[in-house]
């Protein structure tokens, strides 16, 4: 028992000292883009940056979940040892289900966060194509004492102390919030709405019962109008990240391409998560996984907005509504197990929430009322209606009617939570 004991305390011990000995408290971004179309994608690196915070886990360096199609790994140089990896999302891989992705080649700006390595390290960025096979995209040597990694503009801004449950950034989420169309004049009403953001985070579960492992920081980053731009209004606005309605043609979705922007002043404060509050009152948003989340503050069902996208920029939830409303075109492969915690093929239904079915419920689950708080496996979720399967019959990621997540993605979230603040 004993002996049991030790071993049980010395991994954490072993992974602290295992951080220590190849990376720093500090971050290295890589900017990259992501050049291609419906079939094709080409990774090209575009520069390296010193940011000053290091604020995931010293302990959870590999990502044994690996959600979203993206994954960045770190090994050793030279060496098969692998040393860090993150799974994530991203709005080009979104943008090549459109048509537009059919008809036409575009490039995308994104960044990847890992700890900034004190041995030279392969940084290798990878995807899962339609087969789900991983490919590796990039790979690039780093020399940490490579004097062409330059070192982050520390841009001067005030920052909000929304919440700050945990002063140990790597034992808590962080989560940052900028300001896209907030004025100089009206920093102050974005100060309420980051408090409004902590409220309705905490409104939810599970996140009410972890509210010592959450911080929250607002950097007040002035845009020249107040706003957004409404393309399919003729509406155009002159704001800090470049955010826009009606993203790949969906009035709702509002977004930016805009990279560089968005991870300058997201570096600015220790940030695991970057959450975009938008000074409108007109009804929209945002999330992508380990990406980041938008949404509208200004709007009344804005409490409900900014928890669903949270689900999906934080704990990787897919949407569990089904009718046609997107402009996405087949988002699954059918033969796979998609790697979203709460909707599955039935593929490999042992990884999702099998356990937490009562053996009595049929599965598939009729769409009955007499299931209405029962966990099962309902047909329709991930936006499409035959194929793939949801846990409840609402939730917080399928309608804003009940004011709550599933049993199955509260469980996914108090898992994410926990995979950050150990
Ligand atoms: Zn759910």
């Amino acid at each position: 028992m004993k002996r049991i004991l030790i071993i049980l305390t010395l991994i954490p011990a072993l992974a602290w000292s295992q951080f220590d000995h190849y990376f720093e408290a500090a971050s290295l971004r890589i900017d990259y883009t992501l050049t291609g179309n419906e079939k094709n994608t080409a990774f090209a690196l575009k520069e390296m940056i010193r940011e000053p915070y290091w604020s995931g886990s010293k302990i959870n360096l590999i990502d044994h979940l690996e959600f979203g199609n993206y994954i960045v790994k770190v090994y050793e140089k030279g060496t098969d040892h692998l040393l860090f990896s993150k799974g994530y999302q991203n709005l080009y891989g979104e943008w090549q289900t459109t048509e537009e992705a059919k008809q036409t080649t575009k490039t995308f700006d994104e960044s990847v966060i890992v700890p900034f390595p004190k041995v030279p390290v392969e940084v290798a960025l990878c995807h899962k194509n339609w087969e789900g096979q991983l490919i590796e995209g990039l790979r690039l040597t780093v020399n940490p004492n490579d004097y062409f990694i330059r070192a982050a503009d520390n841009l001067n801004l005030p920052v909000y102390d929304a919440w700050i449950g945990n002063p140990d950034v790597t034992k808590a989420v962080d989560i940052v919030i900028l300001p896209e169309g907030y004025t100089q004049q009206e920093m102050g009403k974005f100060v309420k709405d980051c408090d409004f953001f902590v409220h309705s985070l905490f409104d939810y579960a599970p996140y009410n019962r972890y509210q010592q492992s959450f911080n929250v920081r607002g950097v007040m980053a002035p845009s020249q109008e107040s706003g957004c731009t409404e393309p399919g209004d003729r509406v155009y606005k002159n704001t800090v990240m470049r955010f826009s309605y009606w993203t790949f043609d969906s009035e709702r979705y509002c977004m930016s391409t805009d990279n560089r922007d968005i991870r300058d002043l997201a570096g600015q404060v220790p940030y695991d998560q970057i959450y975009i509050l938008i000074n409108s009152e007109k009804y929209g948003g945002g999330g992508i996984y380990n990406f980041y989340c938008s949404s509208a503050a200004g709007n009344s069902f804005s409490g409900d907005i900014i928890i669903h996208e949270f689900g999906h920029g934080f704990a990787g939830l897919a949407d569990e509504y089904y009718d046609d409303t997107t402009t996405y075109g087949d988002m699954y492969n059918l033969n796979l197990e998609p790697w979203e915690p709460n909707i599955t093929t039935l593929v490999d239904f042992d990884s999702k929430w099998n356990d937490m079915l009562d053996r009595k419920t049929p599965v598939p689950t009729p769409r009955e009322k007499k299931y209405e708080h029962t966990i099962g496996v309902y047909e329709g979720g991930g936006y499409e209606p035959k194929g793939v399967y949801s846990p409840h019959l609402d939730c917080l990621m399928k309608t804003f009617k009940g004011h709550e997540f599933c049993p199955v993605c509260q469980r996914a979230i108090e898992r994410m939570i926990l995979y950050y603040s150990e």
